[in-house]
């Protein structure tokens, strides 16, 4: 773990989080600041910086997060009318948390292009 990530923090319970999903590598939690009626983080608990620094061995983690995005999107209720699911990425990707994280955001209709 990284002890100065906050992340890591809410995967050892040092920070207290609302879970939505957990097992032995993935966590999912309700954003603290939700920007829908439904916003929640999927994140491995191993600590990985960014979509960009993901490695050729963690394609299957990789996979197996998206796939619990997706299921949990449908368990929320977007499973008839979608959502979306995004990745900040680095400084211009607008990335505040560095410990790699799906957001998913759904329950009412988004805008795009985002700013
Ligand atoms: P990003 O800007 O993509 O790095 O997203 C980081 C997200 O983490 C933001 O939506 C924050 O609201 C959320 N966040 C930060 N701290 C916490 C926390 N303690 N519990 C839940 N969500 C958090
Ligand atoms: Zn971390």
């Amino acid at each position: 773990m990284m002890n100065d990530c906050i992340f890591c923090k809410i995967v050892d319970g040092v920070i207290p989080s609302k879970k939505a999903y957990e097992d032995d590598e993935i966590l999912a939690f309700h954003d603290i600041t939700p920007m829908a009626p439904i916003h929640c983080l999927v994140i491995p608990k191993k600590h990985i910086r960014s979509l960009m620094d993901l490695e050729a061995k963690d394609i299957g983690l990789a996979g197996r997060l998206l796939n619990k995005a997706q299921e949990l999107a449908k368990e929320l209720g977007c499973g008839e009318n979608g959502a979306r699911f995004v990745i900040n990425t680095g400084r211009d990707g607008g990335q505040t948390v560095d410990h790699l994280h799906i957001h998913i955001l759904g329950g009412r209709a988004l805008s795009w292009p985002p700013g």
